[in-house]
């Protein structure tokens, strides 16, 4: 069972893609890498990190996978086959911890995405963004920062793997 009032529904731009996520995400930020501004089409990516075990692709064959090896965690960047758009990307934190990245955009449900709790790879911003929100540049910086991200969003309710699954 999914949270309370966490729908979990995913789908890329031209909703060809289906997705299900079974927990909720474990944080949202900003990345301003040049591969985001590339995929997304946008000045950097609004993106949220997920368990990968907790989601499940309704047909794999419709996504798209290149392996990224230009920016950190050597992320495998999913898109739509027919819309091009982003759909998930694949990274691991460490070895044994599998994270699914998911653009905020592919949530049905507006409720369903966290707010925002940082950027990374600002260096390679295309602009400045004014919010009060840590902002971190570099490789090194970038990926501390992501690495908090998830840690701070074990904290939320329902997104630790050996917690109750919420029969
Ligand atoms: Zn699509
Ligand atoms: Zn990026």
């Amino acid at each position: 069972m999914a949270e309370p009032g966490f729908s979990g529904a995913l789908a890329c731009r031209c909703g060809k893609v289906r997705m299900r996520l079974k927990r909720p995400p474990l944080a949202r930020y900003y990345c301003h890498c040049m591969i985001c501004q590339e995929v997304y089409g946008r000045p950097f990516g609004d993106a949220t990190v997920a368990w990968r075990f907790a989601l499940e692709i309704e047909d794999p064959a419709l996504v798209v996978f290149r392996r990224q090896r230009s920016i950190p965690f050597s992320v495998r960047c999913g898109t739509c086959r027919f819309c091009a758009g982003p759909v998930v990307g694949y990274t691991a934190l460490l070895p044994f911890l599998d994270l699914a990245l998911l653009p905020a955009h592919t949530y049905r449900n507006p409720a369903d995405v966290p707010a925002a709790v940082g950027h990374i790879f600002y260096d390679s911003r295309v602009g400045d963004v004014a919010d009060d929100l840590p902002k971190y540049g570099g490789f090194l910086a970038s990926e501390w920062g992501f690495a908090r991200f998830v840690l701070t969003g074990l904290a939320r309710p329902g997104t630790r793997p050996s917690g109750a699954a919420g029969a």
